[in-house]
């Protein structure tokens, strides 16, 4: 397993409002450089009846961190944990330029590799590139990550390419 990559912190005042978690009315951000593309792609989604919703976007390194000590509390290790939790100053989700993606109709799907069957997964295997995203873990990902068909990553611009290479 390679070492993950660090992230710095995204500043509160890069980071503008996406929208509300459904189960809980939690706020989700991201990044203004990606916020504008993840709405363009909801939208042009929707138009065509797919429902794709935020789910998780920025997160401090201290919240990860409280995150990653309840995996390491569930898997036994810290090594088990860090295959399903990223490590505190090691999720792309620091940067804001990361989003876990839902669709609307199916919360069981939520986080979940069942998101997989989801037709808001096969909407955004097909049409995701245009707006700028990735999936950054896909199934035997070098980096040694499970599996993960929520979790897109922004690099289309320049800056944010550069972010996420290894
Ligand atoms: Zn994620």
């Amino acid at each position: 397993m390679t070492t993950p990559a660090p992230y710095s912190e995204a500043a509160e005042n890069e980071l503008v409002i996406v929208g509300e978690y459904r189960q809980s009315g939690r706020k989700i951000k991201m990044h203004a450089t990606a916020a504008g593309a993840l709405q363009n792609l909801m939208i042009q989604a929707r138009a065509v009846g797919i429902t794709i919703i935020p789910i998780s976007g920025f997160r401090a390194v201290e919240y990860q961190a409280s995150l990653f000590q309840k995996a390491v509390m569930k898997h036994g290790s810290e090594e088990a944990a860090a295959r399903w939790v990223a490590r505190p100053g090691s999720s792309e989700h620091h940067t804001g330029l990361a989003i876990d993606l839902g669709d609307e109709k199916k919360p069981d799907c939520d986080v979940e590799q069942s998101f997989e069957a989801t037709s808001s997964f096969h909407w955004l295997e097909i049409n995701a590139s245009r707006f700028g995203f990735e999936l950054s873990f896909p199934r035997n990902n070098q980096r040694g990550i499970n599996y993960e068909p929520w979790h897109w990553r922004f690099i289309g611009t320049p800056e944010a390419k550069q972010i996420f290479q290894t």
